[in-house]
């Protein structure tokens, strides 16, 4: 093998100028518009597939839709880079995209090369379940843990069911975790993310190693008190649900604090929901993060204990109903030691963050060696086309991520 035959290092412009391309392709002033299972998402993943056949590579759909390039290395396992294509309507442009196309960058590295590894591309389909509801699509039947029966009956807002919408892009939802068979040759997975959060940001750092993603608990807390007339009955005669309901969001508030985690009421719905009654019932959706396990549990039980004292105040009763939960994932301790080290080398965090949003990486990590690498974020903002990273540190990103996937190709 000669000194050309050697897996070059990315080149870090490309990435930039691939993304640029790409926001201009599917997005523009309003964000992106890459939402999963429509046709701009489609000319994305088509975008990639020419980008991909320049240099020789073509894609492959898998059961779930996700889709997969592979550049063959002297061994058959797979070292697998990649993310997500899709966005959320009126998104950002580096959001899934970012992970992607660095992706793609790693295997233009290694074209024309016999790597020691086999070198592969994942874009996992529907990671951000902005249509359906349903998140990590495709990187769930990857895992096997997608419940293919639950989710054929979920709609979008125009009253489509997710089964027919995929089948018109050639998922049959029952076969969809077949995709699993993909799993037992990949050796490891990486995946480069904007943080969505303000902490690289406020250290002024351009890249840091992910140790995992929290667990969550997400419930809902219903109140019955006793709906009333909001002019003649006394403040002491009430049963006011909506009051209780309003105390634990604040209550959830100082339990995160004081955990340590983060807990969110994002909603509360009250009934009858006028201004003229006091609220009979009040539904609180509760969202608890951690990135321990017990901490977790413990938040839970704490938030239960305030609602029920909650309750008791108001003169109303109250019961929790579970929504959705997920354990804490660790990555893998090894790739996570090589990403501390690629990350200070790039004058960037070498403690590792723990991401308090879900990902893709989330679902492979039971099943393979995974690892994340952050960018900062602009104002923390993601989700919205104001979503941004500065350059610079995009391409020292792009750099950190280019040799950590050097040592993963080689190890
Ligand atoms: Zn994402």
């Amino acid at each position: 093998v000669g000194d050309d035959a050697r897996v070059r290092d990315v080149e870090p412009g490309r990435v930039l100028a691939d993304l640029r391309h790409l926001a201009e392709l599917t997005g523009g002033p309003g964000g992106s518009r890459r939402l999963a299972w429509t046709g701009e998402w489609t000319r994305a993943r088509e975008w990639l597939g020419g980008q991909l056949g320049e240099i020789g590579l073509a894609l492959e759909a898998d059961e779930a839709g996700n889709l997969w390039a592979e550049l063959p290395g002297e061994r058959d396992e797979v070292a697998l880079f990649g993310s997500h294509l899709d966005s959320v309507p009126a998104g950002g442009w580096l959001d899934g995209a970012l992970g992607v196309l660095a992706a793609l960058e790693v295997l233009r590295a290694c074209a024309g090369t016999k790597p020691p590894r086999t070198v592969g591309l994942v874009d996992f389909a529907d990671e951000e379940g902005a249509r359906f509801g349903h998140s990590l699509f495709g990187s769930s039947a990857l895992a096997g843990t997608l419940d293919a029966a639950a989710a054929a009956g979920l709609r979008d807002a125009e009253g489509r069911r997710l089964e027919d919408v995929v089948g018109e892009h050639g998922v049959r939802l029952a076969e969809a975790v077949g995709a699993a068979r993909r799993r037992k040759r990949l050796a490891s997975f990486l995946e480069l993310h904007i943080e969505q959060g303000p902490v690289l940001e406020a250290e002024g750092l351009p890249v840091a190693p992910v140790r995992g993603t929290v667990g969550v608990e997400r419930e809902r807390a219903v109140f019955t008190g006793e709906a009333a007339h909001a002019g003649s009955t006394p403040m002491d005669r009430r049963h006011d649900a909506g009051l209780a309901a309003a105390g634990l969001a604040r209550d959830v508030a100082e339990i995160a604090r004081e955990a340590g985690g983060v807990g969110t009421v994002g909603a509360i719905a009250m009934q009858p929901g006028v201004a003229t009654a006091v609220a009979g019932r009040a539904e609180a959706l509760v969202d608890l993060r951690h990135a321990d396990g017990e901490a977790l549990a413990a938040m839970r039980a704490g938030v239960h204990e305030a609602a029920a004292a909650r309750a008791e105040a108001e003169g109303c009763t109250v019961e929790h109903e579970p929504i959705w939960r997920i354990e804490p994932r660790a990555f893998d301790a090894e790739i996570v030691a090589a990403a501390r080290e690629v990350c200070a080398a790039a004058g960037g965090r070498s403690e590792p963050l723990t991401s308090g949003a879900l990902h893709d990486a989330a679902e492979v990590a039971p099943h393979v060696p995974t690892a994340m690498l952050f960018c900062p974020s602009i104002r923390g903002l993601s989700h919205t086309p104001e979503e941004d990273t500065a350059e610079a540190d995009l391409l020292a990103a792009v750099a950190a991520y280019g040799a950590l996937a050097r040592r993963l190709i080689e190890r």
